[in-house]
């Protein structure tokens, strides 16, 4: 089959590789149909998630059809069409039976690596590291779901591959940022990041009952899409003091929760970005932690920071005191994708929200190189890449 290899820092060819083959009770194989370019990606992209080797297949936001099943998987048949969650679980573990699906004892077969960084560790993730796994990623014709029996949800005929495909990742992912804000009426949200991540945010935000919601951003396709939503938008290269704009836009108060939906590899200006990229480049440190920051130091009293942005390593200058003195809550984490497939389905079956309007670009998977570019470098106001890994038109 056809599949896209991380070959190194900014490299990733597709390649001819083996199908993947049925290797437990549990697993099923999926003939991918679509998948598409996460902002999670682009960590791997720009080498800054240890424990990757040449070779390995990325991606990890797929849907298809079933085509092999293992004999240990019984509520699956062949030919069903589904959407895999991206985080990988048992079902049966302490964590899974409380729900806390990223964080499954089971499914990491490395988990020891993790261990060695973080102490304890996650679920596994598709196409995220050894570290997370090894496991072959969904940017290909083909993948090998474990615990078939527990992940893959089924979808009804009348819903298209577009319209459910981000229940992978994005959708659950900016559902559960915004879920974790505990939002009441009459709460202002404000939220870093109007990338795929942020704009299901934004838009989970007003479902869950935010009578305001500020999006920041610098890129202006992107803040015309928070805006669409609803959303008052700021662009931070326009805005002096940020914190300062967003204790003004709310009566002097703060907003009542603050979403980083950047993570890692936020952009910055002035001293304190120059400080980031020096750390990061030299390797001292994973993450430029710029908009957690931010957020801590905007957010309300008594308020919530929620982070479904990605952080790897230790943080500096992280304004501890000013959350502590503030009584502030911090929710982070994988999202707990399987939690929310059947609840998000309804609501794109009720037509509260149709995911496909984050798709700015198709591509063939041959085009998964310049698709990667890209999306990295917001080229051609790219927002979100979705891949066909059977069309074959860019290679004729
Ligand atoms: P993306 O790279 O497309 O979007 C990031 C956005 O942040 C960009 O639009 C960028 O301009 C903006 N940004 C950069 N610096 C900023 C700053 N200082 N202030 C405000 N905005 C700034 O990525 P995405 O797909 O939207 O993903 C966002 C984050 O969510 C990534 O860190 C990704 O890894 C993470 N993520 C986490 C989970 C999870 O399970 N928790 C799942 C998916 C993605
Ligand atoms: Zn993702």
């Amino acid at each position: 089959m056809k599949a896209l290899c991380w070959q190194g820092k900014n490299n990733v060819r597709v390649e001819t590789v083996d199908d993947p083959q049925i290797l437990n009770p549990r697993d099923a194989i999926v003939r991918i149909t679509r998948t598409a370019i996460c902002g999670s990606d682009l960590h791997l992209y720009d080498g800054y998630i240890p424990t990757m080797e040449p070779g390995d297949i990325l991606g990890h936001e797929f849907m298809g059809e079933v085509v092999e099943i293992g004999n240990g998987v019984e509520n699956l048949k062949l030919g069903d069409r589904v959407v895999v969650p991206f985080t990988i679980a048992c079902g049966r573990c302490y964590f899974c039976q409380q729900q806390l699906w990223s964080l499954c004892d089971n499914s990491n077969p490395n988990a020891w690596l993790a261990e060695k960084m973080y102490g304890f560790s996650g679920s596994g993730l598709f196409g995220y590291s050894h570290m997370l796994g090894g496991y072959a990623g969904g940017q290909a014709q083909y993948a090998r779901v474990p615990f078939a029996d527990v992940g893959p949800v089924k979808i009804p005929s009348d819903l298209s591959d577009e319209q459910v495909l981000f229940l992978s990742d994005i959708f659950p992912t900016g559902y559960m940022a915004a879920e974790n804000c505990n939002i009441h009426p009459g709460h202002v949200i404000a939220i870093w990041g109007c990338g795929p991540v942020g704009q299901f945010a934004i838009r989970s935000a007003f479902l869950l009952g935010a009578a305001r919601v500020i999006a920041i951003d610098r890129f202006p396709e992107r803040l015309n899409m928070a805006r669409e939503a609803n959303a008052e938008i700021l662009n931070y290269d326009e805005v002096d003091d940020l914190v300062e704009q967003l204790k003004w836009m709310t009566g002097g108060r703060g907003p009542d929760a603050c979403i980083d939906a950047v993570g890692m590899e936020a952009h910055s200006k002035g001293a304190i970005g120059l400080y980031d990229n020096a750390k990061q480049s030299m390797k001292l440190s994973f993450d430029r932690p710029n908009v957690l920051r931010q957020a801590i130091q905007a957010c309300r009293k008594g308020g919530t920071v929620s982070v479904p942005g990605v952080y790897g390593g230790f943080l500096d200058k992280i304004p501890f005191g000013a959350g502590f003195g503030k009584g502030l809550s911090l929710r982070m984490g994988q999202t707990h994708v399987h939690r929310y497939l059947q609840p998000l389905l309804g609501r794109i079956q009720n037509g509260e929200i149709d995911p496909a309007f984050v798709i700015t670009h198709r591509m063939s998977l041959d085009e998964a190189p310049d698709a990667y570019r890209t999306f990295r470098d917001k080229k051609q106001h790219c927002i979100k890449v979705v891949l066909d890994p059977w069309d074959e038109v860019a290679a004729a």
